[in-house]
């Protein structure tokens, strides 16, 4: 199962014009609502589009950054954690 981490350091990254947030730039391009925190097991209410990369990075690997709706306390998960199957990570690569 693919693990993914927290990206520190990006909570002064604002989205470009044309999205009110980052969650608001998730719905737009994932289609899929921002509600709820996605990660495996969290129901909490989801407050931010969190920066999130893939863990165990090897060469060559998917180094991209993603956003997904996380709750207040899984933006500060320090290890690796699991999202749900529907979660659909939005790359920041669209934020051009
Ligand atoms: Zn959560």
């Amino acid at each position: 199962m693919l693990k993914w981490k927290n990206i520190i350091g990006t909570a002064d990254r604002k989205p470009k014009s044309g999205y009110d947030s980052w969650l608001d730039f998730y719905e737009q391009n994932s289609g899929k609502s921002s509600k709820t925190c996605k990660v495996k097991g969290c129901t909490n209410k989801a407050t931010v589009g969190a920066h999130v990369r893939k863990a165990r990075l090897r060469k060559n690997q998917d180094r991209s950054w993603y956003i997904v709706p996380l709750c207040h306390s899984c933006t500060h998960i320090e290890d690796m954690f699991e999202l749900n199957a529907d979660a659909s990570p939005v790359s920041v690569r669209l934020h051009k």
